[in-house]
């Protein structure tokens, strides 16, 4: 089916929903800059998952053991990539799809906190947030502004560079309870976030929009199994393929930030002429 066919398809079922939930994977983010870690070049290709990708790095980073070389230039690279990025269109379609009344949770497996800034007031973050911290000892959190996020992220470069161990532990303190915060991002082995809410969500949802996820990180991916079993209806966009395929009425092969304005647009249309 050629692809303005399949666009009106899914802008008729966005445009009839009365509850939209989101799930959003790296390909959303992959228009801002973020690369998506598991592909070709991404980070888990060019760095080892298993050194850097566990919670244990913050542990030792903060705990004054010796840190590996190679996280330096991860976290360097990391830090600099997540300054660059803004919400693209895919994100900005997001927002206005929750001011339009239709649109009341995104569920994402993101840390880059872009649907927040792009305007959504509702993210379950499964993954975590980098921009937020979380005190080892007592579990307290604290939201980081952009600003204060990307100082604290340089000043830890240049003192990992400098292996100013008691320096980073100086700048992690600042937690009332005098304990050390590490970014609240769930590394590999480590409990998801706030998953029976997401789940709660999804099964809640009318029409569950699936946004440039591959559905190959657990527990996160059953989240469409879970939506379509309390019955809703499924609308998958994704620029490397459509991975949800079993569960679908629309599958679109295209870049979110470039289908889903348009497909809020004619949502648009449909609803100013219609009686949805
Ligand atoms: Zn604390």
């Amino acid at each position: 089916m050629d692809q303005n066919r399949l666009i009106e398809e899914a802008a008729t079922y966005i445009a009839r929903a009365r509850k939209l939930v989101a799930f959003t994977g790296a390909g959303v983010s992959a228009e801002s800059g973020i690369p998506t870690f598991r592909d070709p070049g991404g980070l888990w290709d060019r760095f080892d998952p298993v050194e850097l990708g566990g919670g244990d790095i913050f542990t030792s980073l903060f705990s004054g053991a010796k840190v590996p070389q190679a996280a330096i230039g991860f976290v360097s690279e990391m830090v600099e990539v997540l300054e660059r990025a803004h919400p693209n269109p895919g994100h900005l379609a997001l927002a206005e799809l929750e001011r339009m009344g239709i649109l009341r949770t995104v569920i994402t497996q993101n840390i880059d906190n872009l649907h927040r800034e792009a305007g959504n007031t509702d993210v379950i973050e499964v993954h975590g947030n980098i921009y937020r911290l979380a005190c080892m000892v007592c579990g307290n959190r604290f939201m980081l502004e952009r600003e204060e996020l990307f100082a604290m992220g340089r000043e830890l470069v240049e003192m990992l560079r400098a292996g100013d161990i008691q320096g980073i532990i100086k700048v992690a303190s600042r937690c009332g309870c005098g304990g050390v915060c590490r970014p609240d991002v769930v590394g590999f082995g480590e409990p998801v976030q706030d998953m029976p809410r997401a789940i709660s969500e999804a099964q809640r949802a009318d029409v569950l929009l699936i946004l440039g996820t591959s559905g190959m990180v657990y527990p996160a991916a059953y989240i469409p199994e879970y939506a379509r079993k309390a019955g809703a209806r499924l609308v998958e966009i994704n620029a490397t393929g459509c991975y949800f395929q079993d569960l679908l009425e629309v599958g679109i092969v295209g870049k979110t930030g470039e289908v889903l304005p348009r497909v809020l647009e004619r949502a648009k249309d449909l609803r100013n002429y219609s009686v949805f």
